[in-house]
């Protein structure tokens, strides 16, 4: 278990993917807490760059997240189970049938991702 003292402690180790500002002062959400990593999301207070910390025994890690998902989406994105290799196998048959640009097609209209001002 990680107490927030000590998340707060590693994040002023870690710094923004984006400036390089401290994530010391950053809007910090812990997405994933469990016996061995925790995973959080980080808005840098300087630039808004929103930042993926992972904090393990062995140090911490920043990705930058590219995603237009809000940490709350996150949190509920991260606990969908895997994607079973049923429904692998599924894509793989239908991508026989029909071509990745007619797939990636229907699909876009079904679920239109805004744009990033
Ligand atoms: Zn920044």
């Amino acid at each position: 278990m990680t107490s927030s003292v000590s998340l707060k402690n590693q994040l002023s180790k870690a710094f923004c993917t984006k400036c390089g500002t401290s994530l010391d002062s950053a809007k910090f959400v812990p997405i994933s807490e469990m016996p061995l990593i925790t995973i959080a999301h980080a808005v840098c207070s300087n630039c808004r760059a929103e930042n993926m910390v992972t904090i393990t025994s062995i140090g911490l890690g920043v990705l930058p997240l590219e995603s237009d998902l809000m940490s709350s989406e996150v949190r509920k994105y991260i606990n969908v189970p895997a994607v079973s290799l049923e429904e692998v196998l599924q894509v793989h048959k239908k991508l026989k049938k029909e071509s990745v640009c007619n797939l990636m097609h229907k699909k876009e209209k079904s679920s239109v991702k805004k744009q990033k001002a």
